[in-house]
């Protein structure tokens, strides 16, 4: 049984076994947590996507996919990149949104990771709502099974915290 917690706060304070960052599909970085993630964790985390890139994703990361590199000078031992799908008002793309959770958590079991902090993936530049955000997120976790026993939603604000809380309670 996998525990669902909420903190309200920054993502890479967090200490976990892995640390989930919402990238874009180049893997080189971005803004929102992806910069945020890249650098507190310093430049060992960019050089093993640059790497992904040069090898297994030479066309970059397919949104709803997830892929795990060290997590440099992070509290954690590793953070699993996902892509989320960015907000389209006239086409669902809710099922790659729950993709980017269920092989997250697909990854961390392959990696033996127990405890796996998310950030509420596609919900900033990706602008997807954060009630729906927060539905979908919490649903996926539920429903998918995974030796993970904490899995942690690190929310940066109240607005998102309070989603967050409305679904999971
Ligand atoms: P996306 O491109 O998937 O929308 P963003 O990084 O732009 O990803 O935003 C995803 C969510 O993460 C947003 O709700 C944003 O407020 C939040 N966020 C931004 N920085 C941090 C951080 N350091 N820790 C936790 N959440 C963060």
């Amino acid at each position: 049984m996998t525990a669902i917690t909420l903190v309200q706060g920054d993502i890479t304070r967090q200490h976990a076994d892995a640390i989930v960052n919402a990238a874009n599909s180049s893997l080189l970085g971005g803004g929102g947590v992806d910069g945020a993630i890249h650098r507190r964790g310093g430049p060992a985390i960019l050089e093993e996507c640059r790497a992904l890139r040069a090898s297994r994703y030479g066309k970059g990361l397919p949104t709803g996919r997830a892929v795990a590199t060290t997590a440099g000078e992070l509290d954690a031992r590793w953070v699993i990149h996902t892509v989320g799908p960015v907000w389209s008002a006239t086409e669902d793309r809710s099922g790659l949104l729950a993709s980017c959770y269920r092989e997250a958590l697909r990854v961390a079991d392959e990696l033996g990771a127990r405890t796996v902090a998310f950030p509420a993936v596609s919900t900033g530049v990706y602008r997807w709502p954060m009630q729906d955000a927060a539905r979908i997120a919490v649903e996926t976790v539920r429903n998918t099974p995974t030796a993970v026993e904490e899995a942690r939603f690190v929310l940066f604000d109240e607005r998102a915290y309070e989603a967050f809380a409305r679904q999971a309670g």
